[in-house]
């Protein structure tokens, strides 16, 4: 691979400050809106060994990982998503009294991915885990807690479709051979479904399971979608045990007053090998990819050593500032200082302690360090937008004797910029 040193690898970038103000923000807000349903940070290490990886996932996710080998030669992973050391953590450090746990992270996450817009190598996932509660209620209140979170980082167009593992898994419980069911999963992942109904075809299955399997990509909408699925199911006890609990879930997400936001899609399915029932993604029309995603993972937890269930979701902070730029709400870069503060060498000591007292006021202040005159530090206010220059000329029992200039002419028109007037400290401290 050629490469020069001052690159940054494939998938890899900077961020400089305006767009790091603005990811910032945005996962101080998720952050906030999370701790207000009782959810509570954790971190984990950035990375694994690679045995632990493995265990947590399948081939998908272990074929994108970033390996390596430390210096005691420990195989280690960094990880690929946050579940996975989550559960390891909550497997080796909780007691079943601990339950129901409410967890939420804000982390970087590596894989090997082809790179693009939205797609990188390294990215930052925030998302919930919800451990030690089984039932609909739980699925709801993650499917719930999504919802809102996108919503509070103003994210208008956003829709959350729900599935299960279980409703494909029940309607293919009778091939025998265990390739078919992944197989169908492969081709519906890749929206392949020309190959999808060859292999339906090919399976051996009875009419009425051909039938409910070739119309599976249909069943996509609201949740009548979910009323014909038991129709299509009659046959399988278990598709009908993954739709009545989808069906549960579903009328909860209701009650939350999510019926606009959330639809039914059956065809869903996971290149993530954890999924256990329910399934989660999230899409905005002015993304080519999901937002987010989820589901419940009854067994994950237990590969770990001590079984819990666990439903959870996670979005893309990439992904999401995306969406909001293509929406045209992204905030502006941070605040210029609101002020610039100059001062000759005598009045050295003066200036840093002026600048203290105004920033304990709360003023946003930027001292000179490069000893610019009055005319360069006005200049470099403007290009700054940095509104005006004080600068510390003396002290009188105790006060700094200020004169300060706006840097550039105000909207209005009264006072010119550039010329500076005396002002008592006092006033400048917003006293
Ligand atoms: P996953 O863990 O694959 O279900 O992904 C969850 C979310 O992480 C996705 O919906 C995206 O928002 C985000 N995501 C996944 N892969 C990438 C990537 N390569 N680059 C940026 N964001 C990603």
């Amino acid at each position: 691979m050629k490469y020069t040193v001052v690159q940054t690898p494939r998938g890899a970038k900077d961020i400089l400050p305006r767009e790091a103000y603005v990811k910032s923000r945005l996962e101080q807000r998720a952050a906030a809106y999370l701790e207000s349903w009782g959810y509570a940070r954790v971190y984990t290490p950035t990375f694994e060994f690679f045995d632990a990886i493995a265990q947590g996932d399948g081939p998908v996710l272990a074929d994108s990982l970033y390996r390596f080998v430390d210096r005691d030669g420990a195989a280690l992973a960094l990880r690929p998503d946050m579940t996975i050391p989550i559960a390891r953590m909550v497997a080796t450090r909780y007691q079943p009294e601990d339950m129901p746990l409410r967890l939420y992270y804000v982390g970087n996450v590596f894989r090997y991915a082809e790179p693009q817009a939205g797609r990188y190598r390294e990215f930052t996932q925030v998302g919930v885990e919800l451990i030690g509660a089984a039932g609909p209620r739980a699925d709801a209140e993650v499917v719930a807690v999504a919802a809102g979170v996108l919503e509070s980082l103003g994210l208008a167009s956003f829709r959350l479709d729900l599935g299960h593992v279980g409703y494909l898994r029940g309607l293919v419980e009778a091939v025998p051979d265990g390739r078919v069911g992944d197989g169908l999963k492969e081709a519906l992942l890749r929206r392949d479904y020309v190959r999808y109904e060859a292999l339906v075809n090919q399976c051996g299955l009875d009419a009425s399971r051909r039938q409910a399997l070739l119309a599976l990509p249909r069943l996509r909408g609201k949740g009548d979608v979910l009323e014909e699925a038991r129709r299509l199911a009659r046959g399988s006890r278990a598709a009908l045990e993954a739709l009545d609990n989808l069906s549960a879930i579903y009328e909860l997400v209701t009650l939350y007053g999510l019926e606009e936001r959330v639809g039914i899609d059956l065809a869903m399915t996971k290149d993530i090998d954890y999924y256990s029932g329910l399934l989660i993604e999230g899409y905005a029309p002015e993304l080519g990819f999901t937002l987010g995603s989820g589901g419940r993972y009854d067994t994950l937890v237990g590969r770990f050593g001590q079984d819990f269930a666990a439903t959870g979701f996670a979005f893309g902070v990439e992904r999401a500032m995306l969406v909001l730029d293509r929406l045209g709400v992204t905030e502006a870069g941070p605040p210029p200082p609101q002020l610039l503060l100059i001062a000759d060498d005598r009045c050295q000591a003066q200036l840093l302690s002026f600048a203290a007292a105004l920033r304990r006021r709360g003023v946003l202040v930027e001292v000179d360090v490069q000893g610019l005159s009055s005319e360069e530090a006005l200049a470099y206010a403007r290009r700054r937008g940095i509104a005006q220059v004080a600068r510390v000329v003396g002290e009188e029992a105790g006060t700094p004797l200020v004169e300060v200039a706006a840097a550039a002419a105000p909207p209005a028109g009264d006072g010119a910029a550039g010329v500076f007037r005396r002002v008592r400290a006092d006033r400048l401290l917003g006293a």
